[in-house]
C-alpha cells in the first residue's frame, strides 16, 4: 500500500517507520528542509511517562483564572475572537472533574508504557544516539503546601500503577546533588526512577535518516495546501513547492496527518472536527560553564512548571503555556518576559552554571486537546487516519503512537487499554467519552 504521512515532526517520523517495518511503501510531506523542525525541535526532552497528569483536573478552573493577569504566568489564557479557541477552553471545563481526570490518566498511562517500550526496542535495534540519560525525573518543591500537594499526587498516581516516590529535602539532594545551592528553598520531592530525557531533535532526525535508507520518500519544503475527497474517501493532497512555487498533486491509498496543531485546520473542510489548539510553549538553551556543576537528572521545577533537562554540555529549561491562536513570534512583549524568565529561573537555581549571556531561545505549538489524550486512528474517511494531538506528551508518546497507527492501519488492535479513534464505531468506552468533551 502507498503511504503519504503528513509531517515529518516526532509522530509522523515515528509513524513512517513503522510503516515502512510493515512493508508499504511510504512518502513523508513536510514544509520544513528536515525533519523536527517545528514542535519536536526543541522541548523539554523529557520522556515523561509516569509524569503524565492532563492539566484538567478540579482545581484547574481555579489556578487558570488566577495566572489571567500575569505574563509569565504558567498556563496563559488569551480570549481571542476564535470559535475554535471557545469550544477548546468550554470542553476543557468539561473534563476539569475527577472522574474526567482519572480517566484521561489511565490512558495516558497506557500509551505512556507501550511507547517507551516501543522506543527502547526502536533505539536498541537502530543504535540511535540522542543524549539519552536514563535518570529518572525529579520533581522538587518550594513550600511546604505545594510538597503537600505533590505528595498526595504521587499517592495517586501510583493507584494507577505509577512509580512515583516522595523524597524528604535530604533525599531529593542525594538524587541530584547539584541542587545543593537551592537546598534551603527545598522542601521535599517526588521522583519516577523509569522516567527518562534525550533530545527529540536529534532522535527524529536520525530516525528519518534511517527511514530513507529504508526507502522512504522524504519530500521536505513543501506546504500542503489541501485534501480533496472523492466518493467519501480522500483523492489526493495538493502541494506548493515552496523553492520553486510550483504546485505538486500527490495521489495514494492512504493518508496519514501528523502536522501537530495544523492537523484540526486541515482537516476541518474534509468534516472531520478536531479539538486541537496549540498551545505556545517556550525553551532556552544554554551552554554549560561548569557542567561537572549541572544537573543530569531531569527536573521539574514545580514552583515555575518548567523542566529541566541535561543535553550534553548543554542544558534545556522548557515550559509554559500560552492558548492564544497560532503565534510562533520570539520577539513580542510577552514572549521576552516568558524567555527572560526561563533563564533568571535557571540562574536563581543553579548560579554562575550556565552562559546565560547567549541563551538559544524556541518557542512550538503543543498540539493540545482538552483531554491530552490525542487523536490516534480512522477518520470517517476510510482512507484518512490521524496521529495528532500530543500536546505535552509528544516525545514521550511519539514511538508508540507511531507503532501504534502503524498496526491500526494493518488490521490489528494494539495491545493497550486507549481508546482509538475509530470513525467506523468500535472505539472503546474509554475514548467514547473522551470524543463526546474533545
Ligand atoms: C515548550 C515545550 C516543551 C515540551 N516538552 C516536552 C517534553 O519534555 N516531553 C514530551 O514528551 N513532550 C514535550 N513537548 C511536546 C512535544 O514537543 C510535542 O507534543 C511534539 O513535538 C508534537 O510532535 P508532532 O510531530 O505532532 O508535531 P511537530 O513536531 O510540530 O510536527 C508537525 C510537522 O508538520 C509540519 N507541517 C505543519 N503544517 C504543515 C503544512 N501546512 N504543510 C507542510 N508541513 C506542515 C511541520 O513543519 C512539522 O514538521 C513540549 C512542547 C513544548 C512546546
Amino acid at each position: 500500500m502507498r503511504v503519504i504521512v503528513l509531517g515529518a515532526g516526532i509522530i509522523g517520523v515515528s509513524t513512517a517507520w513503522y510503516l515502512k517495518q510493515a512493508g508499504h511503501d511510504v512518502v513523508v510531506v513536510d514544509r520544513q528542509a528536515d525533519a523536527a523542525l517545528e514542535t519536536s525541535f526543541a522541548n523539554g526532552a523529557q520522556i515523561s511517562v509516569c509524569f503524565c497528569e492532563p492539566w484538567a483536573s478540579a482545581d484547574a478552573p481555579l489556578k487558570v483564572l488566577k495566572w489571567l493577569a500575569r505574563d509569565d504566568s504558567p498556563l496563559l489564557f488569551r480570549p481571542k475572537l476564535d470559535p475554535q479557541q471557545w469550544r477548546w477552553g468550554l470542553s476543557f471545563l468539561l473534563q476539569c472533574s475527577d472522574s474526567a481526570f482519572e480517566r484521561n490518566v489511565r490512558q495516558l498511562v497506557a500509551l505512556g508504557r507501550y511507547s517507551h517500550e516501543a522506543l527502547k526496542a526502536l533505539v536498541a535495534e537502530t543504535g540511535i544516539e540522542y543524549q539519552r540519560l536514563e535518570r529518572g525525573i525529579l520533581h522538587f518543591f518550594s513550600s511546604q503546601k505545594d510538597f503537600e500537594a505533590g505528595a498526595a499526587g504521587a499517592e495517586l498516581m501510583r493507584s494507577y500503577g505509577v512509580d512515583r516516590k516522595v523524597l524528604s529535602r535530604e533525599e531529593v539532594l542525594r538524587i541530584e546533588p547539584a541542587l545543593g545551592s537551592f537546598q534551603r528553598n527545598i522542601f521535599g520531592g517526588t521522583y519516577t526512577p523509569s522516567d527518562e530525557s534525550g533530545d527529540a531533535r536529534v532522535f527524529t532526525q536520525a530516525l528519518a535518516r534511517r527511514c530513507e535508507a529504508l526507502g522512504v520518500q522524504f519530500l521536505y519544503e513543501h506546504d500542503i495546501l489541501a485534501l480533496d475527497a472523492e466518493g467519501g474517501r480522500v483523492s489526493r493532497v495538493r502541494l506548493r513547492d515552496r523553492r520553486t512555487g510550483q504546485p505538486v498533486v500527490l495521489q495514494a491509498d492512504s493518508f496519514v496527518a501528523a502536522l501537530g496543531s495544523y492537523t484540526a485546520p486541515l482537516l476541518r473542510p474534509l468534516g472531520v472536527p478536531l479539538n486541537i489548539y496549540p498551545a505556545k510553549g517556550y525553551s532556552a538553551t544554554l551552554r554549560l560553564k561548569h557542567p561537572e556543576r549541572a544537573s543530569m537528572v531531569s527536573l521539574l521545577d514545580d514552583s515555575r512548571k518548567i523542566a529541566i533537562s541535561r543535553l550534553g554540555d548543554h542544558i534545556r529549561i522548557a515550559g509554559t503555556a500560552e492558548l492564544a491562536g497560532f503565534d510562533t513570534r520570539l520577539d513580542t512583549p510577552t514572549a521576552r518576559v516568558r524567555c527572560e524568565a526561563l533563564v533568571r529561573r535557571y540562574e536563581e537555581l543553579f548560579p554562575g552554571v550556565a552562559d546565560a549571556s547567549e541563551p538559544n531561545y524556541w518557542t512550538g505549538l503543543r498540539p493540545s486537546t482538552p483531554t491530552n489524550i490525542p487523536y490516534i486512528g480512522r477518520t470517517r474517511l476510510p482512507n484518512l487516519w490521524v496521529n495528532a494531538g500530543h500536546g505535552t506528551l509528544g516525545w514521550t508518546h511519539g514511538a508508540g503512537s507511531g507503532r501504534a497507527l502503524a498496526e491500526l492501519m494493518n488490521g490489528r488492535r494494539p495491545a493497550l487499554d486507549f481508546g482509538f479513534l475509530d470513525a467506523g464505531g468500535t472505539a472503546s468506552p474509554t475514548r467514547r467519552d473522551a470524543r463526546v468533551a474533545a
